[in-house]
């Protein structure tokens, strides 16, 4: 029996996020600084203001422990009330472990399996370290010609394919068709019902070869193909394919850590900082650096936002 790599990484990860808690094995930007949710709200509530909008979905996909929205929903209500007063929360999850745990912080949020099922309203979407974990194919050129990689039961298995793309031999291409499908659905509801969609992940900003499948258990590295549901599976996201999915207008991607500071990354966490013990103001500090410096977090992650065409500027990405 063999089965196709984004079948397989599919299998993987539902089991791994339904059995484990995946932040034992890895942390995120939420988990490292609340000031990360507050910036990503303050933004929603700035596109949300310069739309124009009224009634309108937030939705997050992929929330994880509910921190990010948590972070968000907190600084939203006390910088823009009249935003809080004309959303209602909406999450994308379908870890029923994941959504137990996000239940804890966010009471009123609605739960959905898909984007499909969230009310057709103006939308704010934000997602954050989710296009990473939808299943991606995985092709090589061998020969003048592709072949697909599956997963057989001593390691990989090759089977012809075809794909139009020119390539040395031996390199790798990389397709996420979840991801792609998720940002063509995106763009099809901004465009019907205006919004904004902001995607932050890692991956290169324009497309490329390479095989970026990693696997994740303990805090380290390990066999993607090792016993499915042990290790987080991930891959770089490709962000040129999933805004040219969309169909609708890109802004980004940009370089997190730029992205960040210029939503106020360090003003926020040094205002943090001021009222915090000695101890706790340095660990705030350090995590504003975490995510902010290039040789960290800050260049190897991205933001891209969505936007329907003819919008205008957007929070993050002038210049
Ligand atoms: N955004 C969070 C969590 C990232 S982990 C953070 O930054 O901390 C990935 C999240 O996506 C988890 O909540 C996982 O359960 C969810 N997820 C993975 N695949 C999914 C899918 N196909 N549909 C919906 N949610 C999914």
């Amino acid at each position: 029996m063999i089965e196709r790599l984004d079948h397989f990484m599919a299998r993987a990860n539902a089991a791994y996020y339904a059995s484990r808690d995946p932040f034992a094995d890895f942390t995120t930007s939420p988990e490292i600084t609340q000031v990360f949710g507050e910036l990503l709200g303050l933004w929603a509530a700035v596109t949300w203001r310069s739309l124009g909008l009224s009634g309108v979905v937030l939705v997050e996909a992929g929330p994880g422990r509910g921190t990010l929205m948590a972070d968000a929903l907190r600084a939203i209500g006390q910088a823009a009330p009249d935003f809080r007063a004309a959303m209602t929360v909406h999450l994308i999850e379908t870890s029923p472990r994941l959504r137990d745990l996000q239940r804890w912080l966010l009471p009123d949020a609605v739960w959905h399996d898909t984007l499909e099922t969230v009310p057709d309203r103006p939308m704010i979407l934000l997602a954050n370290e989710f296009f990473d974990t939808l299943p991606i194919r995985q092709f090589i050129r061998r020969g003048g010609g592709w072949m697909e990689r599956y997963v057989g039961p001593n390691g990989f298995v090759e089977v012809s394919a075809r794909l139009d793309l020119d390539a040395e031999e031996g390199a790798v291409v990389e397709r996420c068709d979840a991801g792609e499908a998720f940002a063509r659905f995106v763009g099809y509801r901004l465009r019907r019902c205006s919004g904004a969609a902001l995607i932050l992940d890692y991956g290169p900003e324009v497309s490329g070869f390479g095989d970026s499948l990693q696997a994740i258990s303990d805090g380290g590295p390990v066999d993607p193909l090792r016993e499915p549901g042990t290790a987080d599976l991930t891959a770089h996201v490709d962000f040129a394919r999933l805004g040219a999915a969309s169909g609708i207008t890109v802004h980004g991607p940009v370089a997190q850590g730029l992205f960040l500071a210029r939503l106020g990354l360090f003003q926020r966490t040094n205002q943090l900082a001021r009222g915090l013990k000695p101890r706790e103001a340095m660990l705030v500090m350090e995590g504003a650096r975490r995510l902010g410096e290039p040789e960290r977090m800050g260049r190897l992650f991205k933001a891209m936002a969505l936007m329907p065409p003819g919008a205008g500027a957007v929070a993050g990405f002038e210049g």
